[in-house]
């Protein structure tokens, strides 16, 4: 067999497309939903990402807001930046781009964005409407990761569904996501016994481990559709001297010989997740004022 490519680079371009039509739609009401970014010290990856994230905002038809402060900015002066952004009425969505420097506290800082606002999704707050299916902002990898499992696989009432890693931020969840969606869900993690046979009952195997290549083709059941959520950096001799290159937490080319879906690392999730930041702002932008979310 040899599977299908979800191409999310593609899909992650359509759905920025989708989002900017609605944009418009509710531009002619008055409202532009802003995104504000608050980037603490300068890592040189965080830099890129907060980059990508504004000019994906502005291309939308959103309204970007950037906050950079010193890495050894006091935690009060932070918490309070997201005070502010909090009150301001231009802003939307609040984004605090993780990790912070070493010294600052995430969790009282998440804990400080208003839930409405969060869309990242990452307060307690979102957590439990996830958990207990009420409406909400859902963590944007796990919202991506779904879609692209939906262009597959439009009803999953009854499937299978294998996570691997079950961290609050990927693989929790995705696991509640697919719950939600009524399939029966599995939350392997690195205590799982067996890992490999439990993977195996899958239809659909989702991997969030954060291990170069470490689920084999012999994880994955014959017609399965594999979701790959790992970005990993491994080294590349073959490219040259001291070069890396991306791999996912999926073994590509075995994997692709026995599933009948598959996402590519990179090229696969990751282009969903600043598309789905967008989407969540254009939810909270709506939410906020009581109006009905378009489905983008
Ligand atoms: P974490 O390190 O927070 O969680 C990893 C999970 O994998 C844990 O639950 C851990 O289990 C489990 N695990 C680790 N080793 C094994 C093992 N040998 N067997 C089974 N389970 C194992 O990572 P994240 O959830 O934050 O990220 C996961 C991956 O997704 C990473 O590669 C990350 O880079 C990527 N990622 C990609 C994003 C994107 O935009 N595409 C966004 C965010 C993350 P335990 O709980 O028992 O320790």
């Amino acid at each position: 067999m040899t599977a299908t490519i979800i191409d999310g680079k593609a899909f992650a371009a359509g759905l920025r497309q989708r989002i900017a039509t609605a944009v418009t739609g509710i531009g002619g009401r008055g409202l532009v939903p802003g995104l504000a970014v608050v980037l603490v010290g300068s890592d040189p990856a965080s830099e890129v990402y907060v980059g990508s994230k504004a000019k994906m905002t502005v291309e939308v038809g959103m309204r970007s807001f950037k906050h950079v402060l010193p890495a050894d900015v006091p935690q009060a002066d932070l918490i309070a930046l997201v005070a502010r952004l909090n009150a301001d009425p231009e802003v939307d969505g609040i984004l605090v781009q993780l990790p912070l420097p070493a010294g600052l506290d995430p969790d009282p800082v998440i804990a400080a964005i208003d839930p409405d606002k969060d869309v990242d999704g990452l307060t307690n707050t979102n957590a439990g409407r996830l958990a207990n299916g009420r409406p909400g902002l859902v963590p944007c990898t796990p919202l991506g990761s779904m879609m692209l499992i939906r262009s597959v696989i439009p009803d999953l009432a009854g499937a299978e569904a294998v996570v691997v890693g079950r961290s609050n931020l990927v693989g929790k969840p995705i696991a509640q996501l697919l719950l939600a969606a009524n399939a029966t869900v599995t939350l392997a993690h690195s205590r799982t016994r067996d890992l490999a046979a439990v993977c195996r009952r899958a239809d659909i195997l989702v991997a969030a481990v954060g291990r170069p290549q470490m689920i084999g083709g012999d994880y994955v059941k014959p017609g399965a559709v594999v979701i790959d959520v790992g970005i990993n950096r491994i080294p590349a001799p073959e490219r040259g001297e001291g070069k890396t290159r991306l791999v996912g937490d999926v073994a590509f080319d075995e994997a692709a010989a026995v599933a009948s879906a598959i996402t590519p690392a990179p090229g696969g999730v990751g282009p969903m997740t600043i598309a789905c930041l967008l989407a969540n702002t254009l939810t909270a932008a709506h939410l906020r004022r009581g109006l009905e979310p378009p489905v983008v």
